[in-house]
């Protein structure tokens, strides 16, 4: 029932719509490209016959009416990219949303849910923040984060604005529990583990909980001929084997990974022993007791790798969030969704945050994976193969009509 080739001539569109001057897929939240992609969606969700609105938030939805008076299933993703982004994150998720919705209107099928396919404003990281539609709906946003003026971008207000949401009603995006019968979201891997199974599409189990630290370490700056070896404070001799040591300890727990992306040191001369190195440390994991045995070894090393040098050092927690688990009951009905639309499944969890990971919070979530080449993705290169998005969209429509057959 599902239309592929209409849906790949959907993802094909939505593609051009980007900003100018920039490579790959770009289409930044709160930029006229993104507006544009809204516009054109809009346009094709009427089409499907879906009653579109946008929420306070500033999230763009298609409703379809059902038969009962029940909570919506929400199916969706995000439309908008990384600067030089590919052309499937989020924006597949959103047009499979369509895509069955469209099924449903050609074929004249009504649920007894009423469906919601969403366009959740600004997932990826932007300077006015990430995940700002979900995190309206699903959390709120309080005022401070809403009137913060971020230099070139302005205030989230006027960006929420500018996405068509209301800012001082956003209360009224809020949803809770019992308000959606549940939320299934499809969405590229954009890791290895599909291709390396060999498996077009997988159920998503959970979300990993990520743990940053922002850490500072002072030493003492001399000269690099003059000054022994004996009477050095080397503040990046000192994270030097801070990184080693969260290299070795992530490879040592499977299915935790630890990464330090970031690393500004001082002075920055090639005859100075450098005094000044601030750093990020990342970890991620499943399994939170992981992540924080993880930092406490982290930690501990950093405390004996300055103590030896003389090194000051402090550190501060800028973000933990924990791990989702995604309720079995909702993952084995999407599982045997997949199994029906591929004849196979496989089972596994995101190292990446998603809208689903704040829609869990509040109903049933689950997703759907679709193998990603190479595991490359957030670059031009992104791909997947139309037959496993097509695998991926009927097992969604399949899941959505279980999902509206249960407790007849
Ligand atoms: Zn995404």
């Amino acid at each position: 029932m599902i239309d592929h080739a209409q849906l790949h001539r959907d993802i094909a569109t939505l593609a051009t719509i980007v900003e100018p001057e920039c490579s790959g897929t770009t289409r930044r939240a709160f930029t006229a490209a993104h507006a544009a992609g809204r516009q054109w969606l809009t346009t094709q969700f009427q089409a499907a016959g879906l009653e579109t609105s946008i929420d306070a938030g500033g999230n763009l939805i298609g409703r379809r009416a059902g038969s009962a008076n029940l909570p919506p299933i929400m199916i969706g993703s995000h439309s908008d990219t990384v600067m030089a982004g590919g052309s499937y994150d989020g924006a597949l998720g959103v047009l499979a949303g369509l895509a069955v919705a469209r099924a449903l209107e050609s074929d004249g099928l009504m649920l007894r849910h009423p469906l919601e396919v969403v366009d959740f404003l600004a997932e990826e990281s932007t300077p006015l923040g990430s995940l700002v539609g979900s995190t309206a709906m699903c959390l709120g946003i309080d005022d401070v984060t809403m009137m913060l003026e971020i230099p070139g971008w302005g205030r989230l207000s006027d960006g929420i604005i500018r996405a068509g949401g209301n800012p001082t009603r956003a209360r009224t995006a809020l949803r809770t529990h019992g308000d959606i019968a549940a939320y299934i979201e499809v969405h590229i891997e954009q890791g290895p583990f599909l291709e390396a199974a060999k498996q077009p599409i997988g159920v998503v189990t959970g979300i990993v909980g990520i743990r940053r630290a922002d850490i500072i370490c002072r030493g003492r700056p001399d000269h690099a001929g003059t000054a022994s070896m004996a009477l050095r404070h080397d503040a990046l001799a000192a994270v030097a084997e801070v990184i080693s040591a969260a290299e070795r300890a992530a490879v040592a727990m499977p299915g935790t990974v630890a990464t330090v992306g970031s690393l500004t040191i001082g002075p920055n001369q090639s005859n100075v022993v450098p005094d000044y190195v601030r750093f990020s440390v990342e970890m991620r994991s499943l399994d939170w007791a992981e992540v924080e045995s993880l930092w406490q070894h982290i930690s501990m090393i950093l405390a004996q790798s300055c103590e030896r040098r003389g090194v000051q050092f402090a550190y501060e927690m800028i973000h933990d969030s924990a791990p989702v688990t995604f309720p079995d009951a909702l993952v084995a009905l999407v599982d045997s969704a997949c199994t029906t639309a591929s004849g196979t499944s496989m089972r596994l969890s995101s190292g990446a945050g998603h809208d689903a990971s704040l829609l869990a919070g509040i109903t049933p979530a689950a997703m759907i994976f679709v193998q990603t080449r190479a595991g490359r993705s957030h670059c031009p290169d992104e791909y997947a193969e139309p037959a496993d998005i097509n695998m991926a969209v009927d097992a969604l429509a399949l899941a959505v009509t279980m999902l509206d057959a249960q407790n007849r």
